[in-house]
């Protein structure tokens, strides 16, 4: 059984979508195994997207993950990492399928609503940077 991370992000926070999103993992078969609310840190944010400091949108990406709350899960299921990609739809969600979350509850590529790890190895990362292993069940 795999794991991987996920957020709600400031946009579907403040659009007050964090059940409904949380409804799309579970229908999935997606089960929540970890989650808080935090407001992240430029400190945090910036660990958590280390692999994007040298890409143009980086400081707009920083800014819009610490303008708010933001909701951190770990998720589990059978190959939960692509399932959760599936379901999330394309990282544009003017590109995103219809029917997924991007698509549904988000317009722009600068907040589009969740992130979902793109790999175990990854997973791994992510959940560790935000989940002491006693806060996952
Ligand atoms: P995430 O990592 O958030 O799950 P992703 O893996 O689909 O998304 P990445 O390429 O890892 O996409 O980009 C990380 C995040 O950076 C995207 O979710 C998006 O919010 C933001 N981003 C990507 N491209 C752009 C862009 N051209 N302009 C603004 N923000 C962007
Ligand atoms: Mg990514």
């Amino acid at each position: 059984i795999e794991q991987t991370f996920s957020i709600v992000k400031p946009d579907a926070v403040g659009k007050n979508v964090i059940g409904e999103i949380y409804s799309r993992f579970e229908k999935a078969g997606l089960k929540i195994v970890g989650a808080k609310m935090i407001h992240m840190s430029e400190a945090l944010a910036g660990e958590f997207y280390a692999e994007h400091k040298e890409r143009p949108f980086y400081g707009e990406l920083v800014g819009f993950m610490t303008s708010g709350p933001v909701m951190v899960q770990v998720l589990e299921g059978e190959n939960a990492v692509a399932l959760n990609r599936e379901i999330m739809g394309a990282t544009n969600p003017k590109e995103a399928a219809p029917g997924t979350i991007r698509a549904d509850f988000a317009t722009e590529v600068s907040a589009n609503a969740v992130h979902g790890s793109d790999a175990p190895a990854s997973a791994a990362r992510e959940i560790a940077i935000f989940f002491k292993p006693e806060e996952i069940f």
